[in-house]
């Protein structure tokens, strides 16, 4: 067969998504739970790998349940194209599933076009990136940046460890630590995501390109005040915690307006009060600051910023307060020649494309540390993701794909960039 322009069939990549949705389905809500490890999460990676091994891919898995199937040379380096098959509990049908089906598409319409690569496309599905564990387990595992102190911490809501939920899949968690593949391995890193925000679709463009993941810091505060009855204790005599975390949250979108950017961040999104009950004056607030930005100096300046309105805000209610940094992630720019070679692509084949950030977390971001990588968003419907409303309508999804299609098309035709 001679080659041909390769083009995406889209009632095939629909069936593929349908069909890794029918794991963990809920009938009742309409949501996906395929949590990371849980046995839906498993199933469905069991099913994934069957459909890619009927396409003809060399297909394998990893320690910790990445899943591979590689398309052209068995040796040399690889060009990676993918995203994750877990899900949040009750999320939505396409966070993940559709960049792993759009690649695994993609591959099927190369094939179907009679294209040889001269590099190899590797689909992967990786595991655990929503976060039961912490997140982006596979990719870390990929990327080889897993630590022993972050397996032998990790634990779910539930209190079940990392190992254990592992161990009941046949995995041995130990194994993310030589998952890792050799640099110079992995040519390049693809991702199709859903936007997972409302930006794309209020401006009517199809396709996102982002250029950085933002970095974030999640900062655990506790204000210590005096829990006292509600009707015999005078408001000037209270020391009332919840009354201190409301006038940290009130005072949020000045801290912006005064060292923010247009993608700053900044989210009181976990609260808990004691004794918690209504006739009670709060005597104490735990509750955490996520903190997100493109710039690391500028997240630094809102933790500054953050730390001491809370400490202003505290004295003046008779508050004592401690803030703990809980985690940090630094933002990352994505390689900007790959983020090239998809703008050209987009530019080729007439699709309005944005430039944009990425507000959240993707598997990108860690791949980055390893190859370089690039990450394509289609809209969401309302931006809403992590819930069963999650929609895609079907020509953004056939417009983000024939862009994957095409720049996969160009890399594996010749030099890591394409330009060879
Ligand atoms: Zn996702």
């Amino acid at each position: 067969m001679s080659e041909h322009t390769p083009r995406i069939n889209s009632s095939r990549l629909r069936a593929l998504l349908d069909g890794v949705n029918a794991f963990g389905k809920n009938p009742r809500t309409g949501g996906f739970n395929r949590t990371g490890y849980s046995q839906a999460d498993m199933a469905v990676r069991t099913w994934f790998m069957e459909e890619m091994r009927r396409d003809g891919l060399a297909v394998s898995r990893d320690g910790v349940a990445n899943l591979f199937g590689r398309f052209g040379p068995r040796g040399g380096p690889s060009i990676l194209v993918g995203s994750h098959l877990d899900t949040v509990p009750e999320g939505g049908a396409f966070d993940g599933a559709l960049g792993a089906c759009v690649a695994l598409e993609c591959v099927r319409a190369m094939r179907d076009a009679g294209i040889v690569p001269a590099v190899a496309v590797e689909v992967v599905a990786t595991a655990e990136e929503e976060g039961r564990f912490g997140g982006m387990l596979g990719s870390q595992a990929i990327a080889g940046t897993v630590t022993t102190e972050q397996l032998d911490a990790a634990i779910d809501a539930d209190g079940t460890r990392l190992s254990e939920a592992m161990k009941s899949c046949g995995l041995d968690a130990r194994d993310a630590l030589t998952a890792a593949r050799a640099p110079g391995s992995v040519a390049a890193f693809l991702e199709l995501h859903i936007e997972q925000g409302p930006v794309l679709e209020e401006r009517g463009i199809p396709v996102g390109i982002a250029h950085t993941v933002a970095g974030l810091v999640n900062l655990a505060v506790r204000l210590d005040g005096r829990a006292n009855h509600s009707g015999t204790t005078p408001m000037h005599l209270r020391a009332d915690a919840l009354a201190g975390m409301a006038g940290i949250a009130h005072a949020i979108p000045d801290i912006l307006a005064a060292h923010g950017g247009e993608n700053s961040r900044i989210t009181i999104g976990k609260l808990d009060i004691q004794p918690n009950f209504m006739h009670t004056v709060p005597g104490r607030a735990d509750f955490v600051v996520n903190i997100r930005d493109t710039h690391p100096a500028r997240i630094a300046a809102l933790c500054d910023a953050m730390r001491e309105c809370m400490t202003a805000v505290a004295k003046a209610n008779g508050l004592g307060c401690t803030v703990e940094e809980h985690s940090r992630m630094e933002p990352v720019a994505l390689d900007p020649d790959l983020t090239g070679v998809l703008r050209e692509e987009a530019a080729r084949l007439g699709l309005a494309a944005l430039d944009m950030p990425s507000g959240a977390g993707h598997d990108a971001q860690t791949m980055q540390a390893l190859c370089p990588s690039a990450l394509v968003f289609v809209p969401s419907r309302n931006g809403v993701s992590h819930a069963p409303e999650e929609f895609t309508d079907w020509p953004d999804i056939e417009q983000g794909a024939e862009l994957m299609l095409a720049v996969l098309t160009r890399l594996a035709a010749g030099s890591p960039t394409g330009r060879g």
